[in-house]
C-alpha cells in the first residue's frame, strides 16, 4: 500500500481500519477504511491517502480541507478536561515513548447518554 497523508505530507501509516462511525450525509457517506497517519495521527479516508496518482494529489488535499477535515475535526473524540483530540494526545504520548493504546476512560455522568472522556495526559495515574 502506498500512503500519502493529505493533512501533514507524511508517507508513513499506522493502521487501515473500519470506519466506527455511520454517516447519513455528507462527505464521509461513501467512506469504508480510514487509515491513520503515523505523523499527524489523523485517520484520513482511504480513499484519499491510498495509492493516490501524482496528479491527483492537489484535489486530494483540497477535498481534505474543504470537504473532509472539517466534518472529522468536529466529530472527534476528545477529552472533557483538556478538549486535546484524540490524535494531540496521541502524537503528544507518542513523542513521549508512551502507549497509545488507551488514551481515555469515560466517567459517570448522570446527564449524559455517554460518560465524560478523561485523557491519558490529564490523569495518568489511572492508566498504571
Ligand atoms: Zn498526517
Ligand atoms: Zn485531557
Amino acid at each position: 500500500m502506498n500512503f500519502l497523508c493529505p493533512n501533514c505530507g507524511s508517507k508513513k501509516s499506522l493502521s487501515k481500519h473500519s470506519i466506527g462511525k455511520n454517516f447519513n450525509e455528507g462527505p464521509y457517506i461513501n467512506v469504508k477504511f480510514e487509515i491513520q497517519c503515523a505523523y499527524c495521527f489523523m485517520d484520513i479516508p482511504s480513499s484519499l491517502s491510498e495509492n493516490i496518482e501524482i496528479n491527483k494529489i492537489d484535489e486530494v488535499r483540497s477535498l481534505w480541507i474543504d470537504k473532509y477535515k472539517p466534518v472529522h475535526l468536529k466529530q472527534a473524540v476528545k477529552c472533557s478536561k483538556c478538549n486535546r483530540k484524540y490524535w494531540e494526545i496521541e502524537k503528544f504520548l507518542f513523542e513521549r515513548q508512551i502507549s497509545i493504546k488507551d488514551i481515555f476512560y469515560q466517567t459517570f455522568n448522570q446527564n449524559k447518554k455517554i460518560g465524560d472522556l478523561i485523557c491519558k495526559i490529564c490523569d495518568p495515574k489511572a492508566f498504571k
